[in-house]
């Protein structure tokens, strides 16, 4: 099945920038495939967000183009993401794909919830 051309990835977004290092972040967790830190409007008492560190627009971009190596690393690091975080109840995982899908920061991440919504 052929599949759909990549989505063109800006250079300037948000996540983009603060993997160089030329915005700030509070930093949870960083591995070789990930970087992890606190949401700036957290919707949970521990809201975290994960990105892979390759130019990716969102989760359909990366599980059809990001060779299986990262894939796998990126989704290895989520765990360890929850683990650092110590969310001994438990956890919740999301995507935003797409404007439709409620997607604002077009650098593919994931959200980690947990603890009561804020
Ligand atoms: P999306 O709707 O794209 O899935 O979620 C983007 C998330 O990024 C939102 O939850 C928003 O609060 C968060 N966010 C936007 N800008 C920044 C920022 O500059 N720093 C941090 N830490 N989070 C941000």
């Amino acid at each position: 099945m052929p599949s759909q051309s990549s989505p063109i990835y800006d250079r300037n977004n948000i996540f983009a920038r603060i993997l160089r290092g030329e915005a700030p972040c509070t930093r949870v967790y960083e591995d070789e495939y990930a970087l992890a830190f606190r949401d700036i409007y957290p919707k949970a008492q521990v809201h975290v967000l994960a990105i892979p560190k390759g130019e990716y627009v969102s989760l359909t971009d990366f599980s059809q183009s990001a060779p299986p190596e990262l894939i796998t690393g990126f989704w290895r690091a989520v765990t360890r993401v929850a683990e650092t975080l110590s969310v001994a109840g438990g956890y919740r995982i999301g995507s935003n794909v797409g404007p439709g899908g409620g997607q604002v920061v077009f650098h593919f991440h994931v959200h980690i919830l947990s603890g009561p919504r804020t």
